[in-house]
């Protein structure tokens, strides 16, 4: 983004301006540096997001892509699954998880009857990494906003954390997917369960006791469990 635009930019996602009632959103001003803030209460739905991610340049993922993957499912959702970030097939549809790994997640959804109306699907970072990479530490902070963003939201009561980089980039915790996988973490007062990634079960296809796709099987019944008990009460 040429200097010139840098004083727009930051006006866009200026406090004062994003308390004033109903700017037009400027699409053309896209915040091009990870350093302007995004703050909480930007966007007043989620629509604009995908907009904003589609023009985004807060990092060089945004370089790469051919469409920017940013939600898929029911906005209201009282359970957020977040991926790592887009595959090949995300990245040419521009939706999560509808590659192998996508519809594993979802027969794995469907096994504790966790459909469509339950859940609210999206990724750490809206972009592909070249390569299926794992994204580097500036992007998940560039991408992080939008995530935040789309979390008061939709306003989950459990949020889905698929792999290590889903738990890194969201909460912090640098800890291994399969140390804290199964294990409920509270972040800002919100439930999150830490689980393998889909892709890593495909990659381990056995079902013996112990198992990756063993494991996951006792996480998603927790999952299926809190969100009874959470209803019930
Ligand atoms: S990954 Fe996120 S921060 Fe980076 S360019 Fe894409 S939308 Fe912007």
């Amino acid at each position: 983004m040429p200097p010139s635009n840098e004083a727009n930019q930051i006006d866009l996602f200026n406090l004062a301006e994003v308390a004033t009632p109903t700017p037009a959103v400027d699409f053309d001003a896209i915040p091009t540096s990870a350093a302007v803030p995004i703050p909480p209460g930007t966007y007043e739905t989620l629509e604009p997001i995908v907009t904003h991610c589609n023009q985004c340049h807060r990092c060089r993922l945004g370089e790469t892509r051919t469409h920017a993957v940013v939600g898929r499912g029911n906005p209201k959702a009282p359970i957020m699954v977040v991926g790592e970030g887009p595959g090949q097939n995300e990245d040419e549809t521009g939706l999560p998880f509808v590659g192998r790994a996508g519809q594993l997640l979802t027969k794995i959804l469907e096994s504790v009857r966790l459909g469509d109306d339950d859940i609210y699907v999206t990724n750490i970072v809206k972009c592909r990494p070249p390569g299926n990479r794992t994204p580097e530490a500036d992007e998940l902070a560039a991408c992080r906003p939008y995530l935040i963003e789309q979390i008061r939201l939709v306003d989950p009561k459990i949020i889905l954390l698929t792999g290590a980089s889903a738990v890194r980039g969201l909460t912090g915790d640098k800890r291994g997917i399969t140390k804290i996988r199964g294990q409920w973490i509270e972040w800002e007062g919100r439930l999150c369960m830490p689980v393998l990634h889909p892709a890593y079960l495909l990659r381990n296809p056995s079902r013996e006791q112990g198992s990756p796709k063993w494991l996951m099987w006792q996480d998603i019944q927790l999952v299926r469990q809190k969100l009874d008990e959470i209803r019930s009460s």
